[in-house]
């Protein structure tokens, strides 16, 4: 028996990292997953592995900040697996030249915003209605431990855009939560993923930001979904409107050991 025994997830950004990682579980968990990503090749590859291990699975190529896109990969969903039950909105960018408000050019702000934040509400807006048709299931958005932290290496665009993701998650949580249908928020602490590794290039960044972990070490892609898996089933069954912290204790650390 899996977890997710019956049910369609659609995951965005499913690629790579915390996507690629999500779709192997939840398929390994009895899911039908639509793997989306806008690097057609990567969420092919994605749908390989999963069938590969014996799961079932479809690629979707869809740019997430694009109101056609999420309106075609959610009803690739139910064209092809009949419903859809968990919404796993998890495609984000975190851009080389995202800095402090002086430095940030407004089309690093507009680019982060409309993939991150703006291509969550569209996820919302057209999987929220499938999954009621469906009847009733799971949103996932991956928000950041940014939307709670500040840091003196900024990225103003990037922690904006997860703060919205945080406060969209919990409003449409309450929304929703008579049609039978979950909004959480996952947010991963820093992760050994292309996206982190991307921005500290070398040695002496990525020891910068371990001081501030308690646990010493960055996260890993498959802890971030086996936190979404439990989020994505039944056994999160009384969760909405609440965030999933998987961050190694950053946000509970003031002074961390040495
Ligand atoms: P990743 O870069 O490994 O994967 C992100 C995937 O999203 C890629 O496959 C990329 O092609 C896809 N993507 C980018 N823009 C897209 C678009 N417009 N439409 C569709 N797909 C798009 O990153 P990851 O570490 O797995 O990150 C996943 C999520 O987790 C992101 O929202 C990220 O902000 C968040 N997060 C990551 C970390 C970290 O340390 N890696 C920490 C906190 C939060």
């Amino acid at each position: 028996m899996g977890r997710l025994d019956g049910k369609v997830a659609l995951i965005t950004g499913a690629g790579s990292g915390i996507g690629r990682a999500s779709a192997t579980l939840f398929a390994q968990e009895g899911a039908q997953v639509v793997c989306v990503d806008i690097d057609e090749a990567t969420a092919t590859a994605t749908v390989d592995m999963v069938v590969a291990a014996g799961g079932e699975a479809v690629a979707v190529r869809a740019d997430v900040s694009s109101v056609a896109d999420s309106e075609t990969m959610v009803q690739a969903a139910e064209d092809t697996f009949g419903g859809l039950h968990v919404m796993f909105n998890n495609a984000g960018i975190m851009h080389s030249d995202d800095g402090d408000a002086q430095a940030t050019s407004e089309e690093v702000w507009d680019l982060t915003m409309d993939i991150n934040a703006k291509g969550v509400f569209l996820g919302c807006k057209f999987g929220i209605p499938a999954m009621t048709r469906s009847g009733g299931g799971s949103v996932i958005n991956t928000a950041s431990f940014v939307a709670h932290l500040g840091a003196a290496t900024p990225q103003v665009a990037y922690t904006a855009s997860k703060g919205a993701v945080l406060a969209l998650s919990r409003e449409l949580a309450v929304v929703h939560a008579r049609e039978g249908v979950r909004v959480n928020a996952l947010s991963p602490g820093p992760l050994r993923t292309e996206l982190l590794m991307k921005f500290l290039d070398t040695e002496e960044k990525k020891q910068r930001r371990l001081i501030h972990v308690p646990m010493g070490r960055f996260g890993l892609a498959d802890e971030m979904a086996k936190a979404a898996l439990f989020l994505a089933s039944d056994d999160s069954s009384y969760i909405t409107g609440s965030e999933f912290l998987v961050d190694g204790g950053i946000t509970a650390a003031y002074v961390t050991p040495e």
